[in-house]
């Protein structure tokens, strides 16, 4: 469910005519909407509401603090996966004891202000890690509390580059050597062991690669538990897939029904990491038709945002859903593909789609856009990055503003032999 609906031929945003909104603010921009993200979070949050836990959203699936701290009021805590991103959580106001710290190349100095910070815990990924956190606890005279990554060597069964849990992954440490891994981390005087993580991937639509994941990892914690290790925290990762097309992963609900019975036996509190749930289906990215045009038969349909604004089309040849802002009477419909202004031809949001006949300066939302959208874009080909608007009811807000020229070349310098 979300709040972006058509009334009559328009669509709206809760209750902000998308259409007018792009007069006053301009295209392209990332469209969110408050209300569906509150209800996604909730949604999510009392699916688990028998057990102790904490959900802490995922910062890279989108990282503006206006969304941080709608999740920071809701009581939620976050998972960061560098200190760009506990900056942004601490920023929002969020509760250090509610940020967990994942990652397999966290930096000495990445690590200091993790434990100066005073978060939960940080997710090791391997031994080198643990001794590089040991004497960085050592040198600031804190305690780590740490949680090791477990790659459960399961088929997270989606797209290959966003699988995790594979022992041929670079994630986490393996099964076989997970047990050394603690023995090690207790062993160190700087370190205490908290609990344990895993994490298989994203956009995970079946209940089966969770399922089987847990249960290895709960066979672990009871291994773990009989050689004296206080494992209080299960940190079971995020991954869980939202509806880009036709998928119908399982509403949480369902999955709590299936892993609730598995995680209540651990006595851990869980700590879940749902970063695409949450905001996926809660944002859009609305572009203006700059041309249309016809070669060899082949229709292409140029819009102001690109690759550069939403890469994962171009990426994971991802799909997403594109409607038109205003809806014309006349249903006549085009096979086409919608390209950006970038000189790639990667440079795609849809291919050999059918749509309506969009015409020249009509818009254009990109539906899903909510997660990985804003946070993976780039400059490329000098190309500020666009504007990012919540809307709550009848109101919206800026919460970035877009970028100009000079932001663009904001740290770089002429060396002064040239000048
Ligand atoms: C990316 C990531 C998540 C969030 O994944 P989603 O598929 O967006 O839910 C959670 N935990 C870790 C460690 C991650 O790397």
């Amino acid at each position: 469910m979300h709040d972006f609906q058509y009334k009559g031929n328009q669509l709206y945003c809760e209750d902000v005519s998308i259409g007018g909104l792009a007069k006053d603010v301009g295209t392209p921009f990332y469209l969110y909407s408050y209300n569906t993200i509150k209800n996604h979070f909730r949604v999510f949050n009392s699916a688990f509401s028998n057990i102790p836990h904490l959900i802490c959203f995922a910062v890279k699936a989108n990282s503006n603090i206006a969304l941080l701290r709608i999740f920071v009021e809701e009581g939620g805590g976050f998972d960061i996966v560098s200190g760009g991103e506990l900056y942004r959580a601490l920023l929002a106001g969020a509760d250090p004891q509610k940020i967990v710290y994942t990652g397999v190349g966290k930096t000495e100095e990445e690590i200091v202000y993790a434990l100066k910070s005073n978060i939960l815990m940080l997710n090791v990924e391997s031994t080198q890690e643990l001794f590089s956190i040991d004497r960085a606890a050592e040198e600031t005279g804190i305690k780590a509390k740490v949680a090791l990554r477990v790659n459960p060597d399961i088929d997270a069964k989606t797209h290959p580059y966003i699988s995790t849990g594979l022992k041929t992954h670079k994630f986490g440490i393996s099964m076989t050597d997970a047990l050394e891994g603690y023995r090690l981390a207790q062993s160190l005087k700087n370190i205490e062991v908290v609990g344990i993580h895993k994490h298989i991937g994203s956009q995970i639509t079946h209940i089966r690669p969770f399922v089987d994941a847990l249960e290895r990892i709960v066979a672990m914690i009871d291994i773990l538990k009989s050689e004296g290790l206080n494992i209080r925290y299960l940190d079971i990762g995020g991954g869980l897939g939202i509806t880009y097309k036709d998928e119908s992963p399982p509403h949480p609900k369902e999955l709590a029904e299936e892993i609730v019975p598995i995680l209540k036996g651990t006595g851990c509190t869980i700590i879940f990491e749902p970063g695409r749930v949450i905001v996926g289906n809660a944002g859009i990215l609305v572009t203006k038709v700059l041309y249309t045009k016809q070669s060899e038969g082949k229709n292409f349909m140029i819009v102001d945002a690109a690759m550069n604004d939403l890469v994962r089309p171009s990426l994971y040849g991802s799909y997403h859903s594109i409607l038109p802002v205003s809806k014309n009477s006349d249903d006549h419909k085009i096979v086409t593909d919608v390209v950006g202004p970038i000189c790639e031809s990667g440079d795609f949001l849809a291919k050999d789609r059918v749509l309506p006949d969009f015409k020249k300066d009509s818009l254009a939302a990109v539906m899903s856009a909510g997660a990985y959208g804003f946070t993976m874009s780039s400059n490329y080909n000098s190309r500020p990055r666009v504007s990012e608007i919540l809307v709550k009811g009848n109101k919206y807000f800026m919460i970035r503003r877009r970028e100009n020229y000079e932001d663009l070349v904001r740290g770089e310098e002429i060396p002064v032999f040239m000048k």
